[in-house]
Parts: structure tokens; sequence; C-alpha cells
């Protein structure tokens, strides 16, 4: 019997902190061996002239995840729900792209606790390949979900708060949310912030409308940079009352991201993540004809080609040091996609997001790394190392390290593909990448030793992908700064 169930040969091989050539020996979903000339195994796959890279992890995505209220504008009410997008579809995608693992998100509806929500939402999760942790949002901070609740999930492996200062019906009010930042310190928990105002968002919302401003591209009128730096601020400062870490979603723009670097020169543990969107879409691109800008729409909104480059800067610097695609798709088509309220809806009643789980790995690679704005190891690290670090999924995900599972996604560097809806295999009925040119390809994905994807053609068994439990980690411990050195928040 050999040694190995699969070698993975003669590829340079990047850890993010170097690239080595050797060979990858896997046994049992695991890395058991990386050295020169490994004895063959029962598989072997051939990775000359390509870069072997971790699996990545996209920390943030919204997969099959039902809401009863409005998840739609700003101050729209539109019911919709997010799920498109099975996981099986999205398993199909993700390893597509060069991704083996996510963190999805367990939907609470208000007016309920979270635990109703939570084995329906395991049981979806449970038909997929892809191996997958969760964020918990919370949308109504009772005493009971707060006290009684949230240790339950805790206790299962979860241990990230997802909060909304932003949205009806989502949005937390300033109480609520230090409630949930002190919930999270006593479970040792990361809190995962939207930031971007609410109150202000509404109001200027309500000012366009009343001017006849309805068009997609108005949505970015509603929500500039201001609106989300104030909130990114607050949530910040909110954060270090507390003593409580968190990481701020999708930042689009230097504004917000600053807010980031100057907590993080006070050596807050606040930490900032971004997405391909921000540094390849434009606002402009939601002011095409009739409903087609509604492609585009996400928030934070694409902002324009100058804030691309600050936000890439902010990347360099390491203020912004995870990237994830916020998949959340919604088809063009159909009626119950981005045209949920018609094709003359207004902004406030189109489905924000967009789909990106696929083309992530992608375009950040060719506008990273093949364009020299970023190296291969700062690409593995921003893709990766650092989500699996900062969702303690590391040392087991992120990472090629003997002792890791066994994803990897190979890696050819000078392919030149031009996405394609049909390149993405998701659910979704467009790509707002459609037509872009890339540089770099996934050829192969492994997930726990198993090849799930070899030249596009994915092949996996539904029901396949695992749980990822998370317990207690060290990266997200409070850093125990408190203000006149008064506990209130006390942990156990
Ligand atoms: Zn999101």
């Amino acid at each position: 019997m050999a040694e190995y169930d699969l070698v993975v040969r003669g590829g340079e091989v990047a850890t993010g902190f170097g690239t080595t050539r050797c060979d990858i020996g896997i046994k049992g979903g695991r890395i058991v061996a990386l050295a020169e000339n490994l004895a063959d195994g029962a598989q072997v796959l051939e990775a000359g002239g390509l870069l072997v890279l971790p699996g990545g992890i996209d920390s943030h995505c919204h997969i099959e995840e039902p809401s009863r209220g409005g998840y739609v504008g700003t101050a729209g009410d539109v019911p919709v729900t997010v799920n498109e997008e099975s996981f099986v579809t999205a398993s199909t995608s993700a390893f597509a792209g060069g991704t083996t693992s996510v963190v999805c998100f367990v939907p609470q509806w208000k007016g309920e606790g979270i635990l109703p929500r939570i084995a329906d939402y395991e049981q979806r999760a449970a038909k997929g390949m892809l191996d997958y942790s969760f964020h918990q949002i919370i949308t109504d901070p009772t005493e009971d979900v707060l006290q009684r609740e949230v240790p339950q999930i805790v206790a299962k492996g979860i241990r990230s708060l997802k909060v909304f200062l932003t949205y009806e019906p989502l949005h937390l009010s300033d109480e609520e949310y230090l409630k949930v930042l002190v919930t999270a310190r006593k479970n040792g928990c990361l809190v995962t912030v939207h930031c971007e105002n609410y109150a202000a968002i509404k109001w200027r919302t309500e000012a366009l409308l009343a001017a006849g401003l309805t068009a997609p591209k108005y949505h970015a009128w509603s929500r500039p940079p201001v609106v989300e730096r104030e909130a990114t601020h607050r949530a910040i400062a909110l954060a270090e009352l507390v003593d409580q870490p968190i990481q701020v979603f999708h930042v689009s723009c230097a504004e917000a991201a600053e807010e980031i670097a100057r907590a993080q020169h006070r050596g807050l543990k606040v930490w900032g993540e971004t997405c391909p969107q921000y540094l390849t879409l434009t606002a402009a691109d939601m002011d095409r004809p009739g409903f087609g800008g509604a492609a585009f729409m996400c928030s934070p909104s694409p902002r324009t080609t100058e804030e691309h480059a600050r936000v890439w800067e902010m990347i360099r610097r390491g203020t912004l040091d995870v990237v994830t695609s916020d998949h959340c798709g919604f088809s063009m088509g159909g009626e119950d996609g981005k045209a949920v309220s018609g094709r003359d809806a207004p902004f406030r009643d189109i489905p924000n997001g967009i789909p990106g789980l696929a083309a992530r790995l992608p375009i950040l690679f060719s506008e990273g790394v093949s364009k020299g704005r970023i190296t291969l190891d700062e690409f593995v690290r921003l893709t990766a190392t650092n989500p699996a670090r900062l969702m303690g999924l590391a040392p087991r995900k992120g990472m090629i390290a003997v002792g890791a599972d066994a994803d990897l996604a190979l890696w050819d560097p000078k392919k030149q593909v031009t996405l394609t809806n049909a390149l993405m295999q998701h659910a979704i009925d467009y790509t707002p990448y459609e037509g872009m040119q890339v540089t770099g390809w996934p050829v192969a994905t492994v997930r726990r030793g198993a090849v799930v994807m070899r030249d596009g053609k994915v092949q996996a068994e539904p029901g396949t992908g695992q749980f990822l439990a998370r317990g207690p980690y060290d990266y997200i411990r409070p850093r125990g700064v408190l203000e006149n050195g008064f506990d209130a928040a006390p942990m156990p």
C-alpha cells in the first residue's frame, strides 16, 4: 500500500512566508510530509510549473441565508431571501475558484431567538462540499439571546457575532451594539461589524427619492464614504470602551481604513477586511441604462478608481489584512432576485449584494500579484492565512504545513482567462466581472486530500463538507486595557 493517498509533485509551494519547491505528501486528508522526491502516492498530481497555494478561505460569504424581514435597501422593507445559492452550488463555485473553506452567516429573525434558525441552517450547510464555519448574526439582542443562547452557540463552536450598524430591520442602536460587545467579551467571541450610519443613509435616501433620483446609480449617492467612516469610528470607539476585539467588514474607502489604522496604531485589536469589488468596480458601473446598474449594487457602494488605489495602499500597509468576497448573489433575471420589487423599482428596494466566491482569488491574484501590487506571500496571507488566524481556524486551515488539512489550490500563474458567468459555476445568472481579463488561474483544487476540481471540472459528493468548530483562541483575546481600570464587562 502506498505511503501517501496523494502526492502533489514538483510545485512551487507558497506558504505565505516564502516559496519552496517540494512535494507534498497527503494521508487521511492531512499534509504529512513536505520534502523533495517523495515516493509516489496512490494518486499523484503533477504540479511542475504551477504554484501550490493553501486553499482559499473566504471568511465572509452569504450562502442560502433565509431572511424573513427586508434585507433590501437602507430604508426599504421588501422581504427577500438570500438563498438562490445553495451550499451545493456555492461549493462548486468555491472549488472552481480555488477556495476550500468559508465562514457564512446564521441569520437571526427579529422577534425570535438565534437557536430556532441555527438548526435549520446546520441542515442546509451539511449538504454542501465545502468546509464551513458560521458567524452568528445578531439583530435582536434580547437578554435571553445574550445570556442564554449565545453561550450555547459558543459551545457548538461558533466564535463570531456579526452586527449591522445599518439596514432596516437589521441595524443595532449603540446601546444594543454595546450589549453585543459585552456578550462577546464574556464568551470569547470576535465581533464583526458592517459599518455604515443607519440614520444618515435613511435621511439621504428619503431626500434622493423625494427629488426623483431613484435609478440604481443613486445607491452610491445615498451612502458616500463619510457614512462609512463615521460608523467605523463609532464601532471602534465603543469596542475600545468595552475592550472587545472587532473586525470591520468590507472596507471600501481610505477614510474608513484610516480609522482602523489609527486604532491599530494605538494598539487596539481592530482588523479590517476588504473585497475585490472595492478594488475593481466603481459607482459608474451602476450608471447603466435601465435596470443594468443593479448588477453592481452592494453595500458599502463601489467607489472610484482613485479610491481603488487608496485601498490597495491600505492593503500594502497591512491595515486591511483580509480579502473576502462578501458573496451575496441575486440573479438579474426572474422575480426573486434583484428585480424582486420590479425592474423600475427605486434603488432603495433593490437587494444589495453581488456574487464573487469564484472570482475572488483570480481577481486578487491578477490585480495584485500579476500586476505587481502585492507579493505572492501577501496574496496567500490575505486570502488564506490571515482569515484562518483571525477566525480561529489556524493551524488546521490556511497554511501548508505538516499536520494541516490538505486544502490546496494549484495555480497556473501565467494562464490568461476572460471571466464569464459560466466560469463562476454558481447559481446566479450573472457575474459583475463579466469580460474582465485575468492572468493566473486555479487549475486544480484539493479539499482535505480529495481532488475536487481539475481543469474547471468540479467533482465532489454533496454532504462531504465538514463543519469547522472553533474553540477559544488567543488571537482575539481582549487586551485587558480598561478605562479607569474599571471592568464593566468582567470575563468569567
Ligand atoms: Zn456581507
